[in-house]
């Protein structure tokens, strides 16, 4: 049998959790307090996988495959796979706190590889192959990952960084031995099929302190170098249990999900526990995000509940809208990444009857933040203004804190309109980042500070209306740049839209609208700025109005307002003239 013991290493805190009738550990509680006598279950995510098995286990994990053809698996199915791949892990000398990489899409060996390298105690780091070549080796040298699993589609990738990732001592591709290519020189490759072929199911998954590390994601560190969140089982865990609340994401059994946000871009918004979790059969795009393909799964396997980011959804739309098909079976999408823009939310809720939830997280907190769900106060005051509000980023699940401050720290009230610092506080937010890179990220109370520019109002919905370093400083006053581009993309002319800061002498800083037209469209500046008249307040209006072919995109879909500002650095606003 393999497992703790048998082989090298040790895990974090071992022994913590081997017997799970034990009473909790009395050595933190302080004397005078007395000791609950409830059982020491440690929360780790094993457990997961152990419920699907015994409870789920005929539900079915269906995957579009990267060579191609539709594969089919049930929780039963992943169950055993997973435990293949933690017994062939062990064999090739992983020890409890090795990192495993993957540079893969969502999928059913995905997720074998992802429990299966967590249930022993090693680290599964989700690495984004949307990033640069170079960027990608930083991050696995950074991690010092010792095995690399990785899709066909990526091949490219490896081939130009094996050479300088040292630590990596195998190379894992994720297919059979029939689509094996030849002459790669990829060192020490090999088909995931054959790795984990023959192998026991016979291992021990679990057994060391919920604190274990499970999973590493880097941020896409826009600014300075990328760093690592570090999830533990008990975050995972807790994670699960949160997003699974009926305001939340409120999945169950009943449902066929499609996560199309990727498993590396923070856990699938934490789908790949919370499907198995209730034993929701699982539907995985592989590589194919395009509208028509996406609406091909929607279709032939009718998924009732899907994720993903705006881009996805204005693909399907442009899809449906061409085509003339319509989505029968789907009831929820949760939209999230980014702000939702009202085009995507009217059409999908009005035309196509599907509920739109708008979710806001970042990878530092596992990463739901919020989730838009309608408080019965709303519903009562009609469509329009449940619509309205759905715009707004939504409410904290329980286990999310929120506080609003000002730039000195004081909070603010929660009163819908005063914007701050959006901080929070949670089980599953960051406490500090891998090899403790950027220092102390908590201030004395513990909260972590998102980055994000929000509001709060009394009913708990919480509005992002900026990055900090996005925020737009006219005459003291913070222009949100999120509400501009917005009302922009909902122009019938405009692809997408970014409102940047440019200096001005008068107002310290105003908006320039950048707008990407769609193929073939055509609109003047000022056909955008009347559009824009009476929708945003008089001094938000843009000064001017730019045309580009290609609105630069991050790695994570995002729009890259760092180049944009390199862009537009030399431009000079109209209205320059006229102040001076
Ligand atoms: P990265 O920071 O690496 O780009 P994340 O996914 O962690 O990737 O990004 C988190 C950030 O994305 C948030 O801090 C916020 O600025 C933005 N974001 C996420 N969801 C939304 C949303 N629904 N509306 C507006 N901004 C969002």
């Amino acid at each position: 049998m393999f497992g703790f013991g048998k082989n090298k290493g040790e895990p974090a805190k071992a022994g913590a959790a081997t017997t799970p009738a034990a009473a909790a550990p009395a050595a933190s509680i302080p004397r005078g307090l007395m000791v609950g006598r409830m059982q020491d279950w440690q929360l780790t995510v094993d457990k997961v996988l152990d419920h699907a098995k015994a409870n789920h286990a005929h539900r079915e994990i269906v995957t579009r495959s990267v060579e191609g053809p539709i594969v089919r698996e049930t929780y039963g199915d992943l169950y055993a796979r997973a435990r293949q791949v933690s017994a062939a892990l062990l064999e090739d000398g992983v020890v409890p706190g090795d990192r495993i990489a993957t540079l893969a899409w969502n999928s059913g060996n995905h997720m074998e590889t992802w429990f299966g390298t967590m249930g022993i105690g090693s680290v599964l780091h989700t690495v984004n192959p949307r990033l640069f070549p170079e960027q990608i080796a930083w991050i696995l040298n950074h991690a010092e990952d010792t095995h690399l699993f990785f899709d066909l589609t990526f091949i490219p990738i490896v081939q130009k960084i094996h050479s300088i990732c040292p630590m990596v001592r195998r190379y894992v591709l994720l297919t059979d031995e029939g689509h094996m290519p030849r002459d790669t020189g990829i060192p020490n490759l090999v088909s995931y099929e054959r790795f984990i072929a023959g192998k026991t199911q016979d291992v021990t998954w679990g057994g060391f302190d919920e604190n274990t590390a499970a999973g590493l994601c880097y941020t896409s560190g826009t600014t300075g170098n990328p760093k690592g969140v570090l999830y533990s089982h008990r975050s995972n865990v807790l994670h699960t249990m949160f997003s699974l609340q009926k305001d939340c994401m409120g999945l169950g059994v009943e449902d066929t999900i499609l996560p199309i946000v990727p498993l590396f871009h923070a856990n699938a918004w934490g789908i790949t526990f919370s499907a198995p979790a209730v034993g929701a059969k699982l539907v995985m795009p592989g590589a194919k995000m395009d509208g028509e393909s996406v609406f091909q799964l929607l279709d032939s396997e009718k998924v009732t509940f899907s994720a993903a980011v705006p881009t996805v959804w204005l693909m399907l739309k442009q899809y449906l809208e061409e085509t003339g098909n319509t989505l029968p079976h789907l009831k929820r999408v949760v939209i999230g990444g980014s702000a939702v823009p009202e085009a995507i939310l009217k059409t999908f809720e009005d035309k196509y009857e599907v509920q739109v939830f708008h979710a806001w997280g970042m990878t530092e907190m596992s990463p739901m933040g919020s989730m838009g769900s309608t408080v019965p106060e709303f519903m009562a005051r009609g469509t329009d203004a449940v619509q309205k509000n759905k715009l707004k980023q939504g409410r904290a699940p329980f286990g999310v804190e929120y506080k609003i401050t000002d730039d000195d720290g004081k909070e603010l009230p929660r009163d819908g309109k005063s914007a701050g610092h959006l901080l929070v506080r949670g089980p599953a937010v960051a406490g500090s980042y891998f090899k403790g890179d950027g220092g102390q990220i908590l201030d004395k109370d513990g909260w972590f500070d998102t980055g994000d520019v929000a509001n709060l109002c009394e009913l708990g919905y919480m509005q992002i209306t900026d990055r900090a370093k996005d925020v737009i400083k006219s005459g003291g006053e913070w222009i949100s740049s999120i509400d501009i581009e917005n009302f922009a993309v909902g122009h019938p002319a405009v692809a997408n839209a970014a409102a940047i800061g440019l200096p001005h002498p008068k107002w310290d800083e105003r908006p320039l609208l950048i707008i990407e037209l769609k193929p073939g469209a055509s609109a003047s500046r000022e056909e955008i700025l009347n559009y824009l008249n009476g929708k945003i307040a008089k001094w938000w209006m843009p000064d001017d109005v730019q045309f580009i072919d290609k609105i630069p995109l991050g790695a994570t879909g995002k729009i890259n307002k760092l180049s944009l500002r390199q862009t537009f650095k030399e431009h000079k606003l109209p209205t320059i003239q006229a102040a001076e």
